[in-house]
């Protein structure tokens, strides 16, 4: 199943000319799951064409503004499209009064059951194949980093030594996939000859806004594809200490600490017109870096 990272919005703080606020869209296959929702993301979701009514669900970092103002009115014009489908939302504490707020205060009419959920570090959502997993970010207020994580998935079956091994096609060759052995006749017949080695599923993690930390290394380790806060260049090295965020450099320190395969740099503060620089000094330390623009699309898969 193919799975894509759209950067709906990739800016920081305050909007600019170049760059909206913080909205990256993980569409994988038929599903959604929305990380953060600055001013101005229901546009952008309408433009990437994400669909209204698919299965979906929306993980907030933290009760900054900038990643949270797009949400009333996504949540109005999700209404107002005519979504059916229920709608989850996670994020920390405080998540629940504020779309409480917005639904006591503003009248709009949601045909679709809306679930708000205040999450706690570790496993948040546990669908079947895959699972959101929440680590505690430092910033100044509690704010989440999430890890998409798909579980593994069944080894590549092999029809042709099924056939050879004597295994009738139906429901034993479906057995093969999840048993460790079958029967046929007075025969024990191991999976391993006729399934592969079970496949690793992707990884991406979502640590904005954040101070380099040990606990986002630690939820990012091996992710396909890291996206993090990198608010400013090595210069403002001082001013991303002050506010809770970090660099392109420390960005692309924590890729190589967290064995990261490839960084996105992501929440550009609105003063750099031209970011390119935030890209040269992250690509000194980690190679495979890009730099995210809104509306940008990366296809993650795992080529290991
Ligand atoms: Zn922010
Ligand atoms: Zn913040």
């Amino acid at each position: 199943m193919s799975v894509a990272v759209i950067f709906l919005g990739s800016g920081g703080s305050v909007p600019s000319k170049y760059r909206m606020l913080p909205s990256a869209l993980i569409r994988r296959g038929p599903e959604l799951l929305l990380f953060d929702c600055g001013e101005g993301t229901q546009r952008q979701f309408l433009q990437a064409k994400a669909g209204i009514n698919r299965k979906m669900r929306i993980f907030i970092s933290h009760l900054h503004g900038d990643h949270v103002f797009g949400l009333p009115g996504m949540l109005h014009s999700l209404a107002f499209m005519g979504r059916t489908r229920e709608l989850e939302i996670y994020g920390p504490r405080g998540i629940t009064d504020f779309v409480s707020a917005v639904n006591n205060s503003v009248k709009f009419y949601a045909q679709y059951p809306l679930t708000v959920k205040e999450v706690r570090a570790g496993t948040i959502v546990n669908d079947q194949e895959y699972k959101v997993v929440g680590a505690p970010a430092k910033h100044g207020i509690p704010c989440f980093a999430y890890a998409f994580e798909e579980k593994p998935k069944p080894g590549k079956f092999n029809p042709r030594m099924a056939k050879k091994l004597g295994i009738p096609e139906g429901p034993l060759w479906k057995k093969l996939q999840s048993s460790r052995y079958v029967r046929v006749g007075n025969r024990r017949i191991s999976s391993r000859l006729v399934v592969g080695a079970p496949r690793e599923g992707i990884k991406i993690t979502y640590a904005v806004d954040t101070r380099p930390c040990a606990t986002v290394a630690k939820l990012a380790r091996d992710s396909d594809l890291l996206i993090h806060d990198s608010s400013f260049d090595r210069s403002a090295s001082q001013k991303a200490s002050d506010y809770g965020h970090s660099t392109s450099t420390e960005a692309a320190q924590l890729a190589v600490r967290s064995k990261s395969r490839k960084l996105a740099l992501f929440h550009i503060s609105a003063m750099y017109e031209d970011a390119n620089p935030l890209l040269v000094q992250a690509r000194r330390v980690f190679r495979n870096t890009i730099l995210s623009h809104d509306m940008m699309t990366v296809y993650v898969s795992r080529n290991r």
